[in-house]
């Protein structure tokens, strides 16, 4: 007997994102108008206290914004809310299907490159293009941790025929990344990296 009960778990969307998307446009033809709007969300989502980073999960021919996401760890209390996993969830939502290779060719498009949560989600989810902004290195800069992600990633994504395109749009990232003054939350992570302790 127990008296615990759990409900469903909710990832939190913040109220912003629609109200700012009722003034976007929906078709976005080209990479670098992808890009943008993620780089926008990003910038847009410190106003609020979300982190600096942004994604959008977009049509790949016909380049209609499916569903967008932001970095709302710190705000929505959860370590799942990262943007690309907030803009795959929200894409798998709108198009009905864990799977949205059944439902045709999808880009996921992201401010910062994958960190190894959103590298294994974005796997799963389907999608067929994978576009970057800032590299890595540009979030480790300060203070971010991709965790323990494979150097080989991209190979690893190419092998599952996933195109990746890098580096898109980079300084303009960057600039979001470089003015973030919030929490750097993979703290614990990286503390317990510096000070091994035994799992005994
Ligand atoms: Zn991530």
């Amino acid at each position: 007997m127990t008296s615990k009960r759990w409900g469903n778990v909710e990832l939190t969307v913040p109220a912003w994102i629609n109200i700012w998307a009722e003034d976007i446009q929906t078709i976005f033809p080209e990479v670098n108008q992808r890009m943008a709007l993620t780089i926008e969300l990003a910038r847009v989502n410190l106003k609020y206290g979300g982190g600096p980073f942004g994604a959008a999960v977009f049509n790949r021919q016909s380049g209609e914004l499916i569903a967008p996401g932001v970095n709302w760890v710190v705000p929505g209390k959860s370590s799942l809310l990262h943007a690309e996993v907030m803009a795959l969830a929200l894409a798998e939502q709108v198009l009905g299907n864990y799977n949205l290779a059944s439902q045709g060719e999808f880009e996921l498009v992201t401010s910062v490159e994958p960190c190894c949560q959103c590298l294994g989600v974005l796997l799963w989810s389907g999608v067929s293009s994978l576009v970057c902004g800032a590299h890595s290195v540009d979030a480790e800069a300060i203070g971010f941790d991709e965790g323990p992600r494979g150097s080989n990633w991209e190979q690893v994504l190419i092998q599952k025929g996933i195109c990746v395109t890098r580096e898109v749009m980079r300084p303009q990232a960057v600039e979001v990344l470089q003015s973030y003054t919030g929490e750097i939350y993979n703290a614990n992570y990286r503390s317990y990296n510096m000070e091994p302790r035994s799992c005994k």
